[in-house]
């Protein structure tokens, strides 16, 4: 079960938070790899496919985001792009970025396992594809631009949070709130594009 955003570009039904994947001449393009455990559900998208993604971008390292990364990099041998300050992390170097002791005892008991071999994401390169640094909420937080046939699609992860079809920083879960506002700016000067979140639903700018 999926969701179809438009033509080659999809949501990974049920996933937490969400897997986007986007097929492209040059194969397919995965961002960010849900919660531990949830495996299963990117495992069934890409059955019907015959192929997994050739390149997974990390939007941020957080747990709900790069929780089956292993999972997917043994599976399907994608080489992995992520903000430097981020790699720290899915490398397994540093603990999970948090203001709040509370979430990074959370992330230390649920810790996705480590990949290594992470390439910046500044070196990545994709037909229609580049990187915005996007911080604040943590702080290798990037956002993936792509653009097609007229339209931009911004794979944001967590620099905004969808609710209520509007987009807004989550303060309570940002390292730096400040940077993340300025970040939030920096995609809204991005209009027109279809915004799509790591939580919730695609958002029109
Ligand atoms: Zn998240
Ligand atoms: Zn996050």
């Amino acid at each position: 079960m999926h969701v179809r955003i438009a033509e080659g570009i999809h949501v990974i039904d049920g996933t937490n938070a969400n897997v986007y994947v986007i097929e492209t001449d040059a194969g397919i393009v995965q961002v960010d790899s849900a919660m531990r455990g949830q495996f299963g559900r990117i495992r069934s998208f890409y059955g019907p496919l015959g192929r997994g993604p050739s390149a997974v971008v990390v939007t941020h390292s957080h747990m709900d985001h790069i929780g089956e990364l292993a999972s997917v990099v043994a599976t399907y041998g994608p080489v992995v792009y992520a903000h430097p300050e981020e790699i720290l992390v899915i490398e397994g170097r540093r603990p999970m970025y948090s203001r709040s002791a509370l979430i990074r005892l959370v992330g230390a008991l649920v810790k996705p396992r480590p990949v290594a071999g992470v390439l910046d994401v500044h070196g990545f390169s994709a037909p229609g594809m580049r990187v915005l640094d996007t911080p604040g909420h943590t702080p290798g937080s990037i956002t993936l631009v792509y653009e097609r046939e007229g339209e931009r699609y911004l794979f944001v992860g967590d620099a905004a949070f969808e609710g209520g079809g509007a987009l807004r920083v989550n303060r309570r879960f940002s390292v730096d709130v400040e940077a993340a506002e300025r970040s939030l700016e920096l995609i809204e000067r991005m209009s027109p594009a279809l915004v799509l979140p790591g939580h919730g639903k695609p958002v029109r700018i």
